[in-house]
């Protein structure tokens, strides 16, 4: 880079931070992802009770923190915690693991098994401000320009709790002078409506991704993503977004018969609308059916489909992988 909008040149965003080495969204793994050389680093973002911005992936507690343990009994009817049942300062108590879920006997495992382990308790969870001072801090350091890349997460579970995930974001933002800063931040959003809103009645000049996912995953979005998909609603999307997020199994088919690359059209059909595109997830140990390698993952997304990035929870490959293709043309 190190000019996160410099025309024609992928980004590297570091998914979560540098999330394949340490847990995720912890400012370990936000250091790490700097150091590593990501172009972007990703804060997805949830509401504390009382209003604050807080980096969580989930707008549930306990696949990633001790809260069912520290706090017994805060569990809604459906059994999940909610991050927006808890005021920061209960936040601030929790410690935070690398990702699990409940194994064959019930004991909880590490959804990724290589990866840090799930004991040691080294981490919390950061506010938002917190977060991008860590990034300018290491930007000013490290005299380096790194940008946010920042998802608001839930918007309508958000706005049922009378809270306002759209607004509290920009304010932050606001606060750490990035909220004029369209060649430094990218917000994304599966839904929408918050999109829209962003653009037409905020009137934000940030960016704006519309993340794509699958109807089958069934989601708390008002989002359709097979019309998403389709020419009228991509079209749609091109009114309000610079650009899509889609999952890479959107763009990557698997292989045909005589073990060639099938590609769908959407990367074409996105440029000609003038939308980036940047897909996810890019994992060195969770490779999609039919590739062979992390490599062979990155020649087929920036050498065969040509897109403008990935959301990567290793950085550092994607950065090097960049690298070495310098001077040829992606
Ligand atoms: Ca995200």
């Amino acid at each position: 880079m190190n000019h996160p909008s410099k025309a024609g040149t992928p980004i590297v965003i570091a998914h979560r931070g540098a999330s394949g080495y340490l847990p995720e969204h912890t400012l370990a793994a936000k250091a790490m992802a700097h150091a590593m050389g990501a172009d972007y680093i990703e804060q997805d973002v949830v509401l504390s009770g009382d209003g604050v911005p807080v980096v969580l992936h989930d707008v549930y507690l306990e696949s990633t923190t001790n809260v069912a343990h520290h706090f017994p009994g805060r569990a809604r009817p459906d059994g999940r915690f909610y991050a927006m049942d808890f005021s920061l300062e209960e936040l601030r108590q929790l410690q935070v693991h690398e990702r699990s879920g409940p194994g064959e006997d019930g004991v909880e495992v590490a959804v990724y098994p290589d990866r840090f382990p799930l004991g040691p308790a080294l981490f919390g969870i950061p506010t938002l401000a917190e977060e991008i001072d860590l990034i300018a801090g290491l930007d000013r350091s490290r005299a380096r320009r790194t940008g946010l890349y920042v998802e608001l997460k839930g918007p309508g579970l958000h706005r049922r709790g009378g809270l306002d995930i759209a607004a509290s974001v920009l304010e932050v933002l606001a606060q750490k002078g990035y909220a004029n800063r369209p060649d430094q931040v990218f917000l994304q959003c599966f839904d929408g409506a918050a999109l829209r809103r962003l653009r037409h009645e905020m009137k934000t000049p940030l960016p704006l991704i519309q993340l794509i996912g699958d109807n089958s995953w069934g989601e708390d979005t008002d989002s359709d993503y097979d019309y998403l998909l389709s020419p009228t609603g991509l079209a749609e999307v091109a009114g309000y977004a610079d650009g899509i997020g889609p999952w890479l199994s959107q763009i990557y088919l698997g292989r045909d018969a005589s073990g060639q690359t099938r590609l769908s059209d959407l990367v074409p059909r996105a440029r000609a609308l003038g939308l980036k595109v940047h897909p996810y997830t890019f994992r060195r140990d969770d490779l999609p059916a039919g590739i062979g390698s992390f490599t062979e993952l990155l020649d087929v997304f920036f050498r065969q489909a040509g897109v403008d990035g990935v959301f990567t929870d290793f950085p550092d490959l994607v950065r090097s992988y960049l690298d070495s293709q310098a001077g040829l043309a992606l």
